[in-house]
């Protein structure tokens, strides 16, 4: 049997609804470090420009209810400098631990396939884990 592959189980909308909120994920150290390089800046003015520092804890502004990142014609518009846990999304591991958290990830996602049992969708996330690091947590 072939590997499966991601587009099995999911295939993003660009619907906008997961950089939708008024908090957004922790950047850790190399997410700051890939941001920095990414926008060409020095650190203090992304920092300025764009996060939200509460203690160490670094998240990305948000501006109307979303990221402030977000565009709405065109999307992410730091793809390439985006959090580690945006790449993830909505695939997070967590998926396999709770029939839960998988209700909940696939009730706001509509890229994640809908047709599936939590089981057909585990046995094919669990193969997707073991394939890739863009999934191990
Ligand atoms: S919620 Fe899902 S389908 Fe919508 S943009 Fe985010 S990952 Fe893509
Ligand atoms: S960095 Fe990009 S993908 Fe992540 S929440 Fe912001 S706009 Fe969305």
């Amino acid at each position: 049997m072939s590997k499966p592959k991601i587009q099995d189980i999911f295939v993003c909308a660009r619907c906008g609804s997961c950089c939708h909120g008024e908090t957004t994920v922790s950047l850790d150290k190399d997410d700051q470090a890939r941001m920095i390089r990414a926008l060409g800046l020095e650190r203090d003015e992304v920092a300025e420009k764009y996060w939200r520092i509460t203690g160490s804890t670094v998240q990305m502004k948000t501006i109307d209810g979303h990221c402030i990142f977000y565009d709405k014609e065109t999307g992410c518009t730091v793809h390439n400098g985006r959090p580690w846990r945006c790449g993830q999304w909505p695939l997070h591991p967590s998926i396999l631990a709770d029939r839960v958290n998988f209700e909940t990830i696939r009730s706001s996602c509509p890229g994640m396939n809908q047709e599936l049992s939590y089981d057909e969708f585990c046995a094919l996330l669990k193969q997707l884990v073991e394939d890739s690091a863009r999934l191990i947590v």
